[in-house]
């Protein structure tokens, strides 16, 4: 069964590229726009990975996964990339204390996102 990625991210050409490509890769691909449609996608969809967006209108990145690390909503806890412009130490560290597994700066490279979901999914490099 493929593996489902649920994107939570505010900018609309972005979220189409990583849709596109991702699907393209296999992947069940759900979409967000904020933070608040994310949270409640996520416990409708049960995803196996979020790619988190910091800012977004709502909930930002950081209060999303935060708030999905602490109380679970009866959802086994996702993976989590995040991806932001937002790629300072500090921003970085707060991002791996509240939950995040990678943390991946814009403008990022679409193969490196695909190559850190395949190691976060525990896939063989070559999908
Ligand atoms: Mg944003």
């Amino acid at each position: 069964m493929a593996s489902k990625i649920l994107i939570a991210e505010d900018d609309n050409n972005i979220l189409g590229l990583l849709s596109v490509f991702l699907s393209g890769l296999g992947y069940e691909v759900s979409l967000a726009r904020d933070g608040q449609e994310a949270l409640e996608m996520a416990v409708k969809v049960k995803p196996d990975l979020m790619i988190v967006d910091i800012m977004m209108p709502r909930m930002n990145g950081f209060k999303l996964v935060n708030t999905l690390a602490m109380d679970r909503h009866d959802i086994p806890m996702p993976k989590v990339i995040m991806l932001t412009s937002l790629a300072d130490k500090e921003n970085v560290q707060r991002g791996l204390s509240v939950g995040a597994d990678v943390y991946i700066p814009k403008p990022f490279n679409l193969e490196d996102v695909a190559a850190r979901i395949s190691e976060l999914l525990g896939e063989t490099p070559a999908k």
